[in-house]
């Protein structure tokens, strides 16, 4: 059984009062949308629409291909490539439900419209210390996943019979992809009750991560190969590593949306490597990706030098130099995690 107090219940009742009494929902998650942000903000349109309510989910920019499987993705409402008439749908509904983010800074340009949107707001979210942005807060930093949160709310809400096969998809990809397929933060019991559950409601687990993680093309694989062969640097002092990509080596591989994903990790298959950082080009900004084995906080590492965040083992941050220079920046804040990175389990 899951922990009935996870969620409060004064929030329970609040969020089933706000969707009771709204007659057009959008849910909207945080730029280049990642499984959870697409299994959360999905999870609940299906439900919103089981429950006979209108919806539509609006993201900043486009997703990654490996997600268009996902049933009724082709329905999401890109902001970047129609900003006018995104803004109008957004500011005809009169509930904003926002998932899988913590400040309006990882909306991008959206988070105009949303500073003018005039409904009520509800944030659904894992992430630490969220910004006071809606007038319910849904904030559990220790859940595996926003989806996680977005099963447990529906059912407190009693609408564990409302959970359709759809649904049920949506959020068990979110849940699967925050865990990295339930290889870290994934101890708590109760997450495998709740797939159990999904599985009732006719989940396919093992298509499911095939669809996410056995359908890129050779180009991005190439691209690993090149940038673990000729672009990873081992800081063995730090028990760390760093992968460059520039825009030139990713356009010559065919850089589509989501081909990096996963790269930053494969650094901490090393023996002696605790912490990995991914240091990519992109349009007119350099991205961070980082992530870390055991205690070592990257969300704070990203947050006080990188103008970034996340969680304790997976965070990003952003930089407005170039990549060379942002990858001397890590340099020069290494030797201060020095103590800190030295008593890790390697
Ligand atoms: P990724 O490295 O996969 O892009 O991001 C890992 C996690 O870090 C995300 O789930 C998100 O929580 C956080 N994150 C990524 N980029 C940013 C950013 O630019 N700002 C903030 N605040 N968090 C980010
Ligand atoms: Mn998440």
């Amino acid at each position: 059984m899951l922990t009935k107090t996870t969620i409060k219940d004064q929030l329970v009742s609040e969020t089933y009062k706000l969707i009771e009494d709204a007659t057009k929902i959008a849910i909207t998650t945080h730029i280049s949308p990642d499984g959870d942000a697409m299994g959360s903000a999905l999870g609940l349109y299906h439900f919103l629409y089981s429950i006979k309510k209108e919806a539509i989910i609006i993201v900043p920019n486009q997703y990654a291909s490996f997600f268009y499987w996902l049933p009724d993705s082709n329905k999401i409402m890109i902001f970047e490539d129609n900003k006018e008439q995104v803004n109008q749908s957004l500011l005809s509904c009169d509930l904003l439900i926002m998932t899988d983010f913590n400040t309006l800074s990882r909306i991008g340009q959206l988070q105009n419209t949303v500073e003018i949107f005039k409904g009520r707001k509800i944030l659904i979210d894992h992430h630490q210390n969220p910004d006071n942005i809606a007038d319910v807060i849904i904030s559990y930093p220790t859940m595996t996943s926003t989806s996680e949160l977005v099963f447990r709310l529906i059912c407190r809400m009693g609408f564990y019979e409302k959970i359709n096969h759809q649904c049920a998809t949506c959020i068990y990809t979110g849940m699967m992809t925050d865990t990295g397929a339930f290889t870290f933060n994934s101890n708590n019991p109760e997450i495998y009750f709740i797939i159990s559950e999904l599985l009732t409601k006719g989940i396919d687990k093992d298509q499911i991560y095939n669809n996410i993680y056995n359908t890129y093309s050779a180009e991005r694989l190439q691209l690993m190969g090149y940038a673990l062969n000729a672009k990873m640097e081992i800081l063995p002092e730090y028990k760390t590593a760093i992968i460059t990509l520039t825009n030139e080596e990713l356009k010559h591989y065919n850089y589509q949306e989501g081909d990096t994903e996963g790269f930053v990790n494969l650094p901490l298959s090393i023996k002696g490597v605790v912490f990995s950082v991914l240091i990519k080009e992109n349009s007119n900004t350099v991205k961070l990706s980082l992530r870390s084995r055991g205690s070592f906080p990257v969300n704070q590492l990203a947050a006080t030098y990188f103008h970034g965040g996340g969680h304790i083992n997976a965070a990003g941050g952003e930089s407005y130099t170039t990549l060379n220079q942002t990858v001397e920046k890590l340099k020069q804040v290494l030797p201060l995690y020095k103590e800190k990175l030295k008593v890790l389990e390697a």
